[in-house]
């Protein structure tokens, strides 16, 4: 079982904040709002919004996700952000047993939101999304998810069906102790506005997006990608071995 290596004073301190019920498109969460200290950072709200009893559950689906405000709110599909979001949202409201923690700041990798929109005007010169944030001098990734693992405790989780295709977010989540029973794959129908930025997560950041293996260059657009449908699948513990480039870890 995955040790948690945080000593305690580097484990992030969380204060329940409120809990109350959100009905949803997808179903009825319960919401709960948590501030988070750090060592040497600012509190820093989340949320966390579940279904069904999860304390003592065997295997709870769960998904960690980044704030993204363009993919989550405004629908960019510069990302996948949103359409991850959404179907996360869908399978644990369709199984009927779920978390969905929503960490706050981290916007763009980390790097914020004024930051994200200097990233994506170099992008639209050329450059990747790993190009960019290094010619800013900026982190690839700043993401930190050991508050992820540490509001899953406060739950009551303790073992998780994890959907990511982050093998770096995989594995820092177990390293704070979290024990991830097996990786759900979180693919989404790749569209013409992100499929380069999909094949750099995936051959920079060592994102497993097996659909894109089969993906030509152009793919088709449609009404009908809207919201990309989800992939979620079960991967054995022999694929979630598989070792990532190490970039996503800087
Ligand atoms: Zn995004």
């Amino acid at each position: 079982m995955p040790q948690d290596h945080a000593t305690p004073s580097q484990r992030p301190k969380l204060r329940l904040v409120a809990t109350t019920t959100v009905p949803t498109r997808w179903g009825r969460f319960t919401c709960h709002a948590f501030e988070a200290c750090e060592p040497n950072k600012a509190p820093q709200e989340h949320i966390a919004l579940s279904v069904g009893e999860v304390v003592g559950t065997d295997e709870v689906l769960v998904r960690v996700h980044s704030e993204c405000l363009t993919g989550d709110v405004f629908g960019s599909w510069r990302c996948d952000c949103g359409a991850q979001l959404h179907s996360a949202m869908d399978a644990i409201a369709s199984m009927g047993t779920g978390v969905l923690v929503y960490l706050l700041g981290h916007e763009g990798r980390g790097i914020g939101i004024g930051h994200k929109m200097r990233a994506y005007a170099l992008q639209d010169q050329g450059r990747d999304t790993v190009e960019a944030n290094l010619e800013l001098g900026l982190p690839v990734d700043a993401r930190s998810y050991a508050i992820g693992a540490a509001i899953l405790a406060e739950l009551g989780v303790e073992r998780v069906a994890l959907m990511t295709n982050n093998p770096a977010k995989q594995n820092e989540l177990a390293a704070c102790g979290l024990h991830i029973v097996r990786r759900v794959p979180l693919e989404t129908t790749p569209r013409a506005e992100n499929l380069a930025y999909l094949r750099t997560k995936q051959q920079r950041l060592g994102h497993q997006m097996d659909q894109l293996e089969h993906q030509t260059d152009q793919p088709e657009q449609s009404d009908a990608q809207v919201g990309g449908g989800p992939l979620l699948g079960v991967v054995s513990d022999e694929q979630n071995s598989r070792s990532s480039n190490g970039l996503a870890n800087p």
